[in-house]
């Protein structure tokens, strides 16, 4: 059956739902959300519509089905567990050509409520036909990280300057025009960002502007792409890894990330090769700034979170400085990827009450850090690029006080099928390393929790 899609004006008009339990209680739901009168007809009320009666919510019309309920209404519903009840209800609001829902029934319904994404005031409706409710959901799940829940404010923010545009722009095409772009540019992603204020006042700079052009300049997003696992990113990370046509990345990123990328985007690799060095910082800021002033949309991606030993904040600093637009998106730090992976919770009430991210880098063969807060009891040390230095890394921590037995974890390739986790101790985890093939990236963990990962490991290593 292919039914005809509407959105149906119930605002102030009287729905009639017949059942009061919860099933009953999840259409309620749907009604009161498009601000319809609902009035349950139904013995009792389950805890949800008696919380809904007691705030004025619905009301409640005690007792069995009878057909003169139906007088007046503008739609009906019927959702008891009772078929012989809810056949009568289609019968008799089919006799009365009133629209008639009847839960999970599709032989008794003149209508179903499609699942929704609801970005209001914008609303995707998705049916199946009453085929398959359960593909229509799934559908919705993906629509719903693929579609910035700020749509909706986006498309109040166009209705509220429609009349301007109207005015700035007589001809549709060119109206067409400036909206697309404004769809797809800066304002847009400004107020994705949360950025309302900034997104409104840049709108309406457009629209004021008797001179204004069609938008050319490009923007940068500083994108965290998580630990490994692509399941880790975040929506945003997904949308504008999809959008971007410049892509900055380095070594960190895992392959399957980089291919959730847009196809045609012009890939740029600014890690370090065999035998060579990386890319300088400066290089990859001046590389951000030109494909951005070529007007180019440019993903600057990277491991983990960019502001944690990601030297994000160095690579804003510049944009900051040339003018350019860009927003942050972080990522699951690796501490938190493979802490998860491996049953490690980073603090717990019995064992840590503080976890202090490190780096490990060595420089000029040294690690300088304030040794003695970090050789404290009860506290996580998560280290970060910590294998070259681990044999200094461990002297010191036992030199201020840690024993010698404080368990240690180190993580190979966190959150990736091929991750693997060695457990061992400050005074033998340098051996161990040198004994095994550690093969970037890994991360150490060390304090008690790292015994939970005996209990706790869930994650199954291959
Ligand atoms: N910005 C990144 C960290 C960059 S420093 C973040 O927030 O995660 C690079 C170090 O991160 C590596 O040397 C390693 O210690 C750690 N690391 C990153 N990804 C990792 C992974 N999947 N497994 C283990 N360690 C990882």
């Amino acid at each position: 059956m292919k039914f005809l899609p509407i959105f149906f004006d119930i605002v102030d008009r009287p729905c009639l739902v017949v059942g009061g339990g919860e099933v009953a209680a999840r259409k309620v739901r749907q009604l009161l959300r498009s601000q319809g009168r609902v009035r349950v007809l139904a013995p009792s009320l389950c805890v949800t519509l008696q919380t809904w009666l007691e705030e004025e919510k619905i009301e409640h019309i005690a007792g069995k089905f009878a057909a003169n309920a139906l007088e007046d209404c503008v739609l009906v519903i019927a959702a008891t567990n009772d078929r012989s009840v809810n056949e009568n209800v289609s019968r008799q609001a089919k006799l009365r050509n009133l629209p008639v829902n009847v839960v999970d029934d599709p032989a008794l319904c003149t209508f179903i409520t499609p699942s929704v994404v609801d970005r209001d005031p914008i609303q995707i409706a998705i049916s199946s036909g009453g085929a398959s409710p359960v593909l229509a959901r799934l559908l919705r799940a993906r629509l719903e990280t693929m579609i910035p829940s700020a749509y909706g404010r986006l498309a109040t923010l166009m209705r509220d300057f429609r009349e301007k545009a109207r005015q700035r722009f007589p001809s549709i095409t060119d109206r067409r025009r400036f909206w697309e772009q404004i769809l797809q540019g800066p304002v847009a992603e400004m107020l994705f960002a949360g950025q309302d204020t900034a997104a409104l006042k840049s709108l309406e700079e457009k629209l004021d502007d008797p001179n204004s052009q069609p938008d050319q300049s490009g923007e940068v997003y500083l994108v965290g792409g998580g630990p490994g696992d692509p399941d880790l990113l975040t929506f945003r990370a997904l949308r504008l890894m999809q959008k971007a046509e410049v892509i900055l990345y380095d070594r960190l990123v895992a392959r399957e990330i980089l291919e959730l990328c847009r196809k045609d985007a012009e890939r740029i690799y600014v890690g370090k090769k065999k035998d060579q060095h990386a890319v300088a910082q400066e290089d990859i800021n001046q590389l951000l700034v030109d494909h951005a002033r070529a007007g180019k949309r440019v993903l600057r991606l990277k491991g983990g979170d960019p502001f944690i030993f990601g030297r994000g904040g160095e690579e804003i600093d510049t944009l900051m400085e040339e003018g350019i637009t860009f927003q942050v998106v972080p990522g699951i730090t690796a501490a938190s990827g493979c802490a998860a992976y491996a049953g490690i919770p980073l603090t717990h009430r019995d064992y840590a009450q503080s976890c202090i991210f490190i780096t490990g880098h060595m420089k000029d063969g040294l690690l300088e850090l304030n040794w003695d807060v970090l050789a404290q009891e009860q506290q996580t040390i998560a280290v970060y690029m910590g294998i070259n230095g681990v044999e200094h890394l461990c002297r010191k921590l036992i030199e201020h006080g840690l024993s010698g037995t404080t368990p240690v974890a180190l993580i190979r390739q966190g959150t990736r099928p091929e991750q693997k986790t060695f457990i061992s101790d400050l005074s033998a985890l340098p051996a161990l390393i040198a004994s095994e093939e550690i093969s970037p990236p890994s991360m150490l963990i060390i304090g008690e929790v790292v015994n939970l990962h005996h209990k706790l490991s869930w994650f199954k290593e291959t």
